[in-house]
């Protein structure tokens, strides 16, 4: 298991390598507000990535890991947790259709929010978050209850679930470590030029007119 996922590592660092080169500051022009997914990320720390590097990266790179964390849980749910993956298949079946704007996004998009923040008095004609929630369907039928004891069992479940997102978590981060060089080097070769020079235009901006 832990071979499976310093592969998957080593693949979404060079992904992340390949893609860094075209990143350009205001990428993403969403909502700012405090990332869960960034702040505070064990990840971010492996990868020796400061608070100062801008959100996108950062948020690419993060998104990423996350994607083999999720994945490795699925894999180990399907594999060893009947219970729950019946249940989460289950919920896919309940929730299937609709449109929902977060699905297929590339990971440098993933989790972030899509809808810029809206200006005074310029409404917007439509927003994703407005198409998803006209699309979702109408469920279909109510859920039938769990039993007590399938209740218990999902508990259970859910925990040896949570406890293999943590492992996952761990061996990511301790994979991830290994391409900290890697990673800084980029931040410093694609990043940081691009950071400098906006800095400098923008106090060429505030400088006295002579
Ligand atoms: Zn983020």
């Amino acid at each position: 298991m832990s071979d499976v996922i310093e592969d998957r590592v080593d693949a979404a660092v060079d992904a992340w390598l390949r893609w860094l080169p075209s990143w350009k500051p205001g990428t993403h022009r969403g909502r700012v507000r405090m990332c869960r997914r960034c702040t505070g990320s064990p990840v971010l720390a492996a990868a020796g990535i400061a608070g100062d590097v801008p959100h996108q990266v950062a948020h690419a790179l993060t998104s990423r890991m996350q994607r083999i964390v999720d994945r490795a849980v699925d894999e180990f749910t399907e594999r060893q947790l009947p219970g729950l993956h019946a249940e989460l298949t289950g919920d896919a079946l309940w929730d299937a259709g609709g449109f929902n704007p977060s699905e297929g996004l590339p990971p440098e998009f993933d989790g972030l929010d899509l809808d810029p923040e809206p200006e005074d008095g310029q409404p917007f004609l439509f927003t994703l978050a407005g198409l998803a929630e006209q699309a979702k369907p109408e469920p279909v039928l109510p859920r039938p209850p769990l039993t007590p004891e399938e209740k218990r069992r999902l508990r259970t479940e859910i925990e040896l679930a949570d406890q293999c997102a943590h492992d996952a978590g761990q061996r990511v981060c301790f994979a991830l470590a290994a391409h900290r060089p890697r990673v800084q080097a980029a931040i410093e070769r694609f990043v940081e030029p691009q950071i400098q020079a906006m800095l400098e235009e923008l106090s060429r901006h505030l400088e006295p007119p002579q």
